[in-house]
């Protein structure tokens, strides 16, 4: 019969002959260790100050999804267009729909992944996968999933960034987060719900974002919404350039189930899919008055 001693021994030769793959997945930069390092760090303290001083007097300015400076497509000279999905990350948005990846992946379908921080923290073995596979570009939705604001504005019931710091800390640190893991620095920023003030915009590309938002919604985000429907939707507004929203955190939505009427009809038309990093993105149309 094993003494306590005995048990105590086993378990240590047991751990130290592990090896311990949990660990070589281990997540060192988790939003909250990352932010208290960054705010320890002088380098980073003083670019922020720079930034936020340049920014001091300048009023937050229009608050939407498509205000000035924000992208929602690109120069396309063929049929391609871009199919970006949103990971939010949060208590019930921190899903992943690992089927509607599989699917994009066994298609061979390039697509732009937005991700925050928080959706990182809560799914980061997939995450390291995703960002192994050369068809995703992952880019920036934002370090805490809140809209960009200089001033703590709403969007959809989330409150927005209260200030110019925290602003700057929304888009940065998550940047720097996804450059640690990844070793490729994000350039281009979706705000979390796409909706963000003139200041911030303003602010980003001086940091060197492009900041965009979409032309497409395909209204995956509405559960109840079949998928015909969604299908229908993106089908009527798509164009050469576009940029398509959808999402691959809530696998409950019938994101999947519109993919797989969506492709094959898309390409039926001669579309082709492309990711955004190398695209010359451009606002929105201005509407010819007559
Ligand atoms: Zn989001």
């Amino acid at each position: 019969m094993k003494t306590h001693l005995d048990r105590i021994c086993l378990t240590i030769i047991f751990f130290s002959l592990y090896p311990f793959p949990c660990l070589a997945q281990s997540n060192r930069y988790l939003n909250g260790r990352i932010m208290k390092e960054l705010n320890a760090d002088s380098g980073y303290i003083s670019a922020r100050n720079r930034m936020t001083r340049e920014f001091d007097q300048t009023k937050p300015g229009a608050w939407g999804e498509f205000v000035n400076g924000v992208k929602v497509r690109f120069d396309s000279h063929n049929k391609s267009i871009a199919l970006t999905f949103d990971a939010c990350g949060g208590p019930k948005s921190s899903g992943y729909d690992s089927a509607l990846i599989a699917f994009l992946q066994t298609q061979k379908i390039h697509a732009t992944l937005f991700i925050t921080g928080k959706w990182i923290d809560a799914n980061y073995s997939n995450f390291l996968k995703l960002a192994k596979d050369t068809f995703f570009e992952i880019e920036n939705h934002g370090l805490n999933h809140k809209p960009c604001s200089f001033c703590g504005a709403m969007a959809y019931g989330i409150k927005g960034t209260v200030n110019s710091k925290a602003a700057y800390d929304e888009i940065e640190a998550n940047t720097i987060k996804i450059k640690k893991i990844t070793g490729r620095k994000p350039g281009i920023y979706r705000s979390a719900t796409a909706y963000i003030d003139e200041a911030s915009v303003q602010m980003a590309g001086k940091m060197g974002y492009i900041v965009i938002s979409y032309d497409v919604l395909s209204t995956d985000a509405m559960p109840a919404l079949p998928a015909e429907e969604i299908k229908q939707t993106v089908l009527q507004h798509i164009h050469p350039g576009a940029i398509v929203i959808m999402h691959f955190n809530h696998p409950e939505w019938n994101t999947l189930k519109a993919m797989k009427l969506l492709i094959p009809e898309l390409r039926k038309q001669g579309y082709s899919f492309v990711i955004l990093k190398n695209q010359s993105l451009l606002p929105r149309k201005r509407k010819v008055k007559h």
